[in-house]
C-alpha cells in the first residue's frame, strides 16, 4: 500500500493584515495527500497561496481550519512539533536568512542540535550532509563568503543532516545565477533518488517538469494536478492562468501549429533535442 507522508483535509489559513486586522484568506480550501518518496512541484503565481500552504505543512502556521497530518502527527498537537519539524524540512528563497552561525559546518550542526542529538552523530551526519551537498572542502569557512549557490547548498546540508523524511524547498532557485540554479536542482533530484519526499514550490516550469507530480495554486486553490506532462499539455489554461510552460513545451506547440508532429510526452529541452535529432 502507498504511504502517504502529508495528508491535508479542508485546510483553511487566515492572516490578520497588521494595518487594518482586515483577514487575509491566504488557503481557501485544500485538500492534498502527497505519497512517501515522490518529488511534487508546486505552481501559481505570487500571492496564490504557496508558501502559506508549505508553512502549514512544516507546522510554522497552524490551520485556521481543518487539518495537516505529517507523518500521522496532526500539526495542532504541540506534543509533536519536534517529530513534524524533523520529519518535514524547510528551505527557503534567500539563503542568507537560513543561515546562523559564523562557520559553515557549526551552521549544519544546528538543526541536529536542536534535536538533541549526540554530539559524536552530529559530527558524522554533519560531515556526511556537507558531502552531499558537495560543500564539505568549504566546512570550514564563513558562510557569508560563500556564493548564493553555495549557500543555498549548506541551508540544505542543514536540513539533510536532521535526516527528514520530506523537504519543503520554498523557491529555493529564485536568488541564484544559473549555474547555482543548477548546482541546487542537482542536488533536489539527488535527494530525490535516494527516496527522499520532495516538494518543491517554484516559478521555473523547466523545474516543474523534473518533479512526477505538479500542482498548480490559484487564490488559495489546488486548481490542477497530475503528471507533468498531463499538466503542461494544458498549454492555454495555464497562460490563462498567468504561469508559463516550460521551453519545450512551447517550442512543441510552435512546431504543431505548423505541421510538425511532437508527441506530448516531450516536456524538457533534452527530449526535444533527442527528438528532432533523429532526422537528422
Ligand atoms: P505565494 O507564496 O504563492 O506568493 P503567499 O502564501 O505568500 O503566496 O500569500 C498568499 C496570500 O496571503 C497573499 O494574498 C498574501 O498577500 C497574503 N499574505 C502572505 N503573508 C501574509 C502576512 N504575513 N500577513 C498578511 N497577509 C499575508
Ligand atoms: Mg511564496
Amino acid at each position: 500500500m502507498k504511504q502517504q507522508i502529508i495528508k491535508i483535509e479542508n485546510l483553511k489559513f487566515c492572516y490578520t493584515r497588521e494595518a487594518d486586522q482586515v483577514l487575509v484568506e491566504a488557503i481557501k480550501n485544500v485538500n492534498l495527500e502527497v505519497e512517501k518518496g515522490s518529488f511534487v512541484a508546486v505552481i501559481g503565481k505570487n500571492g496564490s497561496g504557496k508558501s502559506t500552504l508549505a508553512k502549514n505543512i512544516n507546522a510554522l502556521l497552524l490551520p485556521s481550519s481543518g487539518t495537516v497530518y505529517v507523518k500521522g502527527f496532526d500539526t495542532k498537537n504541540d506534543d509533536h512539533l519536534w517529530d513534524i519539524r524533523q520529519a518535514a524540512g524547510m528551505v527557503f528563497q534567500n539563503p542568507d536568512n537560513q543561515l546562523v552561525s559564523s562557520i559553515v559546518e557549526d551552521d549544519v550542526a544546528f538543526g541536529p542540535e536542536n534535536l538533541g542529538i549526540a554530539p559524536e552523530e552530529i559530527r558524522q551526519r554533519v560531515d556526511s550532509a556537507l558531502k552531499a551537498v558537495n560543500m564539505y572542502e568549504h566546512r570550514k569557512k564563513a558562510p557569508h563568503l560563500l556564493s548564493g549557490g553555495q549557500k543555498q547548498r549548506i541551508a540544505i546540508a542543514g536540513v539533510i543532516a536532521m535526516m527528514p523524511d520530506c523537504i519543503i524547498f520554498d523557491e529555493p532557485t529564485a536568488m541564484l545565477d544559473p549555474k547555482g540554479r543548477a548546482g541546487v536542482m542537482a542536488i533536489i533530484n539527488k535527494l530525490h533518488n535516494e527516496g527522499i519526499t520532495v516538494i518543491l514550490i517554484t516559478h521555473f516550469m523547466e523545474e516543474a517538469a523534473d518533479a512526477d507530480r505538479v500542482i498548480i495554486m490559484d487564490k488559495g486553490e489546488i486548481i490542477l494536478d497530475g503528471a507533468p506532462v498531463e499538466i503542461f499539455s494544458e498549454i492555454g489554461k495555464i497562460r490563462e492562468l498567468g504561469l508559463d510552460v516550460p521551453v519545450a513545451v512551447d517550442l512543441a506547440d510552435k512546431l504543431r501549429k505548423r505541421g510538425i508532429t511532437i508527441p506530448k510526452e516531450i516536456i524538457r529541452t533534452e527530449e526535444m533535442v533527442e527528438y528532432l535529432c533523429q532526422y537528422k
